[in-house]
Protein backbone atom coordinates (compact mmCIF):
# COMPACT_ATOMS: atom_id res chain seq x y z
CA UNK A 1 0.00 0.00 0.00
CA UNK A 2 1.30 3.50 -1.18
CA UNK A 3 2.27 5.54 1.53
CA UNK A 4 0.15 8.97 1.20
CA UNK A 5 1.99 12.21 1.37
CA UNK A 6 0.23 15.74 1.04
CA UNK A 7 3.00 18.64 -0.53
CA UNK A 8 1.10 21.78 1.52
CA UNK A 9 1.95 24.84 2.83
CA UNK A 10 -1.03 27.55 1.94
CA UNK A 11 1.48 30.17 0.80
CA UNK A 12 2.44 30.32 -2.64
CA UNK A 13 5.97 30.37 -4.21
CA UNK A 14 7.34 28.12 -1.42
CA UNK A 15 8.36 25.16 -3.60
CA UNK A 16 5.39 22.92 -3.35
CA UNK A 17 5.39 21.63 -6.69
CA UNK A 18 9.22 21.76 -6.95
CA UNK A 19 9.28 19.45 -4.35
CA UNK A 20 6.41 17.17 -5.34
CA UNK A 21 8.03 16.78 -8.83
CA UNK A 22 11.45 16.31 -7.68
CA UNK A 23 11.09 14.20 -5.08
CA UNK A 24 8.74 11.67 -6.99
CA UNK A 25 11.94 11.51 -9.66
CA UNK A 26 14.46 11.25 -7.11
CA UNK A 27 12.15 8.31 -5.52
CA UNK A 28 11.47 6.31 -8.77
CA UNK A 29 15.65 6.24 -9.17
CA UNK A 30 15.74 4.55 -5.64
CA UNK A 31 13.34 2.42 -7.64
CA UNK A 32 9.93 3.00 -5.39
CA UNK A 33 6.62 3.78 -8.07
CA UNK A 34 5.38 6.62 -7.30
CA UNK A 35 2.08 8.69 -8.19
CA UNK A 36 1.68 12.26 -8.09
CA UNK A 37 -1.43 13.89 -8.19
CA UNK A 38 -2.03 17.51 -9.39
CA UNK A 39 -4.52 18.76 -6.70
CA UNK A 40 -4.18 22.88 -8.06
CA UNK A 41 -6.12 24.21 -10.76
CA UNK A 42 -2.90 26.24 -11.65
CA UNK A 43 -1.81 22.69 -12.73
CA UNK A 44 1.97 23.27 -12.65
CA UNK A 45 2.94 19.72 -11.57
CA UNK A 46 0.88 18.84 -14.92
CA UNK A 47 2.98 21.00 -16.86
CA UNK A 48 6.22 19.73 -15.69
CA UNK A 49 5.21 16.32 -16.70
CA UNK A 50 3.91 17.55 -20.53
CA UNK A 51 0.42 17.56 -19.35
CA UNK A 52 -1.34 20.92 -19.65
CA UNK A 53 -3.71 22.01 -21.90
CA UNK A 54 -3.02 24.32 -24.08
CA UNK A 55 -5.51 27.33 -24.86
CA UNK A 56 -8.24 26.67 -27.00
CA UNK A 57 -7.79 22.67 -26.72
CA UNK A 58 -10.30 20.78 -24.42
CA UNK A 59 -8.52 19.02 -21.35
CA UNK A 60 -8.23 15.79 -21.12
CA UNK A 61 -10.16 14.46 -18.29
CA UNK A 62 -8.14 15.45 -14.52
CA UNK A 63 -8.47 15.44 -10.87
CA UNK A 64 -12.18 17.66 -11.53
CA UNK A 65 -13.53 14.57 -13.27
CA UNK A 66 -12.72 12.47 -10.62
CA UNK A 67 -13.78 14.81 -7.63
CA UNK A 68 -17.04 15.44 -9.66
CA UNK A 69 -17.82 11.47 -10.15
CA UNK A 70 -17.45 11.71 -14.03
CA UNK A 71 -14.37 9.52 -13.88
CA UNK A 72 -12.01 7.06 -11.83
CA UNK A 73 -8.62 7.82 -10.88
CA UNK A 74 -7.36 5.16 -12.83
CA UNK A 75 -8.82 6.44 -15.91
CA UNK A 76 -7.18 9.57 -16.01
CA UNK A 77 -3.72 8.88 -14.83
CA UNK A 78 -1.27 8.80 -17.41
CA UNK A 79 2.64 8.26 -17.45
CA UNK A 80 4.78 11.40 -16.39
CA UNK A 81 7.45 10.92 -18.93
CA UNK A 82 9.72 9.31 -16.28
CA UNK A 83 10.22 5.83 -15.98
CA UNK A 84 8.26 4.28 -12.37
CA UNK A 85 6.43 7.88 -12.19
CA UNK A 86 2.87 8.48 -13.33
CA UNK A 87 0.53 11.42 -12.97
CA UNK A 88 -2.97 12.83 -12.35
CA UNK A 89 -3.36 15.93 -14.07
CA UNK A 90 -5.21 19.00 -13.18
CA UNK A 91 -6.74 21.67 -15.15
CA UNK A 92 -8.26 25.23 -14.71
CA UNK A 93 -11.68 23.93 -14.24
CA UNK A 94 -10.50 22.53 -10.53
CA UNK A 95 -10.55 26.08 -9.28
CA UNK A 96 -14.22 25.41 -9.20
CA UNK A 97 -13.92 22.59 -6.78
CA UNK A 98 -14.47 24.63 -4.09
CA UNK A 99 -17.73 25.69 -5.04
CA UNK A 100 -19.42 22.65 -7.14
CA UNK A 101 -18.05 20.02 -4.31
CA UNK A 102 -19.65 22.02 -1.47
CA UNK A 103 -22.70 20.10 -1.44
CA UNK A 104 -21.16 16.87 -2.28
CA UNK A 105 -21.34 14.12 0.20
CA UNK A 106 -18.39 13.23 2.57
CA UNK A 107 -16.76 16.42 0.61
CA UNK A 108 -13.71 15.97 2.89
CA UNK A 109 -13.06 12.40 1.47
CA UNK A 110 -13.73 12.70 -2.50
CA UNK A 111 -9.70 12.35 -2.60
CA UNK A 112 -9.35 9.43 -0.18
CA UNK A 113 -11.95 7.82 -1.87
CA UNK A 114 -10.56 8.08 -5.44
CA UNK A 115 -7.34 7.00 -4.01
CA UNK A 116 -8.44 3.66 -2.77
CA UNK A 117 -8.56 2.16 -6.17
CA UNK A 118 -4.85 2.54 -6.99
CA UNK A 119 -2.99 2.80 -3.65
CA UNK A 120 -1.82 -0.58 -4.10
CA UNK A 121 0.16 -0.30 -7.26
CA UNK A 122 2.40 2.78 -5.96
CA UNK A 123 4.87 2.68 -3.20
CA UNK A 124 4.50 6.47 -2.67
CA UNK A 125 1.14 8.94 -4.07
CA UNK A 126 2.59 12.77 -3.72
CA UNK A 127 -0.27 15.44 -3.45
CA UNK A 128 0.40 18.68 -4.94
CA UNK A 129 -1.36 21.09 -2.95
CA UNK A 130 -2.17 24.77 -4.30
CA UNK A 131 -1.69 28.13 -2.49
CA UNK A 132 -5.06 27.17 0.09
CA UNK A 133 -6.57 25.58 3.01
CA UNK A 134 -9.94 25.39 1.03
CA UNK A 135 -11.49 22.23 0.05
CA UNK A 136 -8.77 20.75 -2.13
CA UNK A 137 -6.09 20.66 0.29
CA UNK A 138 -8.37 19.40 3.29
CA UNK A 139 -9.04 16.59 0.96
CA UNK A 140 -5.14 15.95 0.47
CA UNK A 141 -5.08 16.10 4.25
CA UNK A 142 -7.74 13.62 4.94
CA UNK A 143 -6.35 11.32 2.48
CA UNK A 144 -2.98 11.28 3.91
CA UNK A 145 -0.66 9.53 5.77
CA UNK A 146 1.89 12.69 6.92
CA UNK A 147 2.45 15.89 5.24
CA UNK A 148 5.51 17.60 4.41
CA UNK A 149 5.94 21.12 4.51
CA UNK A 150 8.23 23.08 2.23
CA UNK A 151 9.11 26.38 3.53
CA UNK A 152 10.96 29.10 1.77
CA UNK A 153 14.36 30.26 3.63
CA UNK A 154 12.85 34.01 3.35
CA UNK A 155 11.66 36.95 5.66
CA UNK A 156 7.95 35.84 7.65
CA UNK A 157 9.12 32.06 6.64
CA UNK A 158 7.53 31.19 9.74
CA UNK A 159 4.32 33.18 8.85
CA UNK A 160 1.64 30.85 8.30
CA UNK A 161 2.90 27.79 9.52
CA UNK A 162 1.04 27.78 12.51
CA UNK A 163 -2.07 27.82 10.60
CA UNK A 164 -0.99 25.63 8.66
CA UNK A 165 -0.26 23.04 11.91
CA UNK A 166 -3.84 24.03 13.13
CA UNK A 167 -5.29 22.90 9.80
CA UNK A 168 -3.37 19.24 10.22
CA UNK A 169 -4.45 19.23 13.95
CA UNK A 170 -8.15 19.81 13.02
CA UNK A 171 -8.21 17.44 10.03
CA UNK A 172 -6.36 14.80 12.23
CA UNK A 173 -9.18 15.40 15.13
CA UNK A 174 -12.20 15.33 12.65
CA UNK A 175 -11.43 13.13 9.71
CA UNK A 176 -8.42 11.57 9.52
CA UNK A 177 -6.56 10.17 12.90
CA UNK A 178 -4.08 8.75 10.67
CA UNK A 179 -2.23 11.88 9.31
CA UNK A 180 1.51 13.24 11.01
CA UNK A 181 3.47 16.28 10.33
CA UNK A 182 6.35 13.98 8.70
CA UNK A 183 8.39 17.09 8.05
CA UNK A 184 9.25 20.62 7.22
CA UNK A 185 11.61 21.10 4.48
CA UNK A 186 13.52 24.70 3.76
CA UNK A 187 13.69 25.41 0.38
CA UNK A 188 15.32 28.12 -1.83
CA UNK A 189 18.65 28.29 0.69
CA UNK A 190 20.96 30.42 -0.41
CA UNK A 191 23.96 30.81 2.30
CA UNK A 192 25.61 33.76 1.38
CA UNK A 193 22.50 35.28 2.77
CA UNK A 194 22.33 35.81 6.60
CA UNK A 195 19.04 35.98 6.13
CA UNK A 196 18.68 32.20 4.62
CA UNK A 197 21.22 31.25 7.28
CA UNK A 198 18.73 32.91 10.03
CA UNK A 199 16.33 31.60 8.76
CA UNK A 200 17.35 27.88 8.70
CA UNK A 201 18.29 27.84 12.32
CA UNK A 202 15.11 29.35 13.36
CA UNK A 203 13.37 26.64 11.48
CA UNK A 204 15.89 24.16 13.44
CA UNK A 205 15.26 25.73 16.56
CA UNK A 206 11.68 25.68 16.38
CA UNK A 207 10.67 22.45 14.39
CA UNK A 208 11.42 19.55 15.61
CA UNK A 209 11.07 17.61 12.26
CA UNK A 210 12.78 19.91 10.05
CA UNK A 211 14.51 17.21 7.21
CA UNK A 212 18.32 17.47 7.73
CA UNK A 213 18.44 17.91 4.15
CA UNK A 214 18.35 21.69 2.95
CA UNK A 215 17.49 22.25 -0.79
CA UNK A 216 19.49 25.11 -2.05
CA UNK A 217 18.12 28.30 -4.29
CA UNK A 218 19.37 26.64 -7.66
CA UNK A 219 18.88 28.12 -11.50
CA UNK A 220 19.16 24.92 -12.54
CA UNK A 221 15.90 24.27 -10.28
CA UNK A 222 14.24 26.68 -11.33
CA UNK A 223 14.59 26.70 -15.22
CA UNK A 224 13.58 22.97 -15.21
CA UNK A 225 10.06 23.41 -15.56
CA UNK A 226 10.31 25.70 -18.90
CA UNK A 227 12.12 22.59 -20.60
CA UNK A 228 9.30 20.49 -18.75
CA UNK A 229 11.51 18.28 -16.97
CA UNK A 230 12.81 17.59 -13.45
CA UNK A 231 15.75 18.92 -12.37
CA UNK A 232 17.02 15.70 -12.26
CA UNK A 233 16.55 14.59 -16.37
CA UNK A 234 17.65 18.94 -16.79
CA UNK A 235 20.84 18.95 -14.43
CA UNK A 236 21.01 15.24 -12.87
CA UNK A 237 24.47 16.53 -11.44
CA UNK A 238 23.29 19.86 -10.28
CA UNK A 239 22.96 20.88 -6.44
CA UNK A 240 19.48 21.01 -6.74
CA UNK A 241 19.30 17.45 -8.10
CA UNK A 242 21.48 16.05 -5.43
CA UNK A 243 19.42 17.82 -2.95
CA UNK A 244 16.29 16.39 -4.08
CA UNK A 245 17.76 13.02 -4.19
CA UNK A 246 19.48 13.72 -0.73
CA UNK A 247 15.78 14.29 0.44
CA UNK A 248 14.16 11.41 -0.94
CA UNK A 249 16.47 9.10 1.13
CA UNK A 250 15.61 10.95 3.93
CA UNK A 251 11.89 10.75 3.21
CA UNK A 252 12.24 6.57 2.65
CA UNK A 253 13.47 5.87 5.91
CA UNK A 254 11.02 8.31 7.40
CA UNK A 255 8.09 6.78 6.18
CA UNK A 256 9.71 3.56 5.60
CA UNK A 257 8.83 2.63 2.10
CA UNK A 258 10.89 0.50 0.80
CA UNK A 259 13.77 1.19 -1.45
CA UNK A 260 17.43 0.63 -2.12
CA UNK A 261 18.90 3.21 0.09
P1 LIG B 1 4.62 26.46 -5.08
O1 LIG B 1 4.22 25.17 -5.72
O2 LIG B 1 4.73 26.37 -3.59
O3 LIG B 1 3.75 27.61 -5.50
P2 LIG B 1 6.92 26.31 -6.83
O4 LIG B 1 7.53 24.99 -6.58
O5 LIG B 1 6.08 26.45 -8.06
O6 LIG B 1 6.11 26.82 -5.56
O7 LIG B 1 8.11 27.37 -6.86
C1 LIG B 1 7.87 28.75 -7.10
C2 LIG B 1 8.90 29.28 -8.07
O8 LIG B 1 10.19 29.19 -7.48
C3 LIG B 1 8.97 28.48 -9.36
O9 LIG B 1 9.26 29.34 -10.40
C4 LIG B 1 10.13 27.52 -9.12
O10 LIG B 1 10.76 27.12 -10.33
C5 LIG B 1 11.05 28.35 -8.24
N1 LIG B 1 11.82 27.53 -7.30
C6 LIG B 1 11.35 26.58 -6.47
N2 LIG B 1 12.32 26.05 -5.72
C7 LIG B 1 13.47 26.67 -6.11
C8 LIG B 1 14.84 26.59 -5.71
N3 LIG B 1 15.25 25.73 -4.75
N4 LIG B 1 15.75 27.39 -6.33
C9 LIG B 1 15.33 28.26 -7.28
N5 LIG B 1 14.07 28.40 -7.69
C10 LIG B 1 13.14 27.63 -7.12
MG1 LIG C 1 2.57 24.68 -6.91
Amino acid sequence: MAYVTAVANQKGGVGKTTTAVNLAAALAGLGAGVLVVDCDAQANASSIFGAKTAPGEAPAAGLFDVLAGRAALAEVIRPSGIERVDLAPASIDLAAADLELANAPRREFLIAGALEAVRDRYDCILLDCGPSLGLLTLNALAAADGVLVPVQCEYLAMEGLGALLDTVNRVTNAFNPRLRLLGVVATMYDGRTRLSRDVAEQLRNHIPSMFATVIPRSVRLSEAPSHQRTVLQHAPDSRGSEAYQELAREFAARTGIGVAT
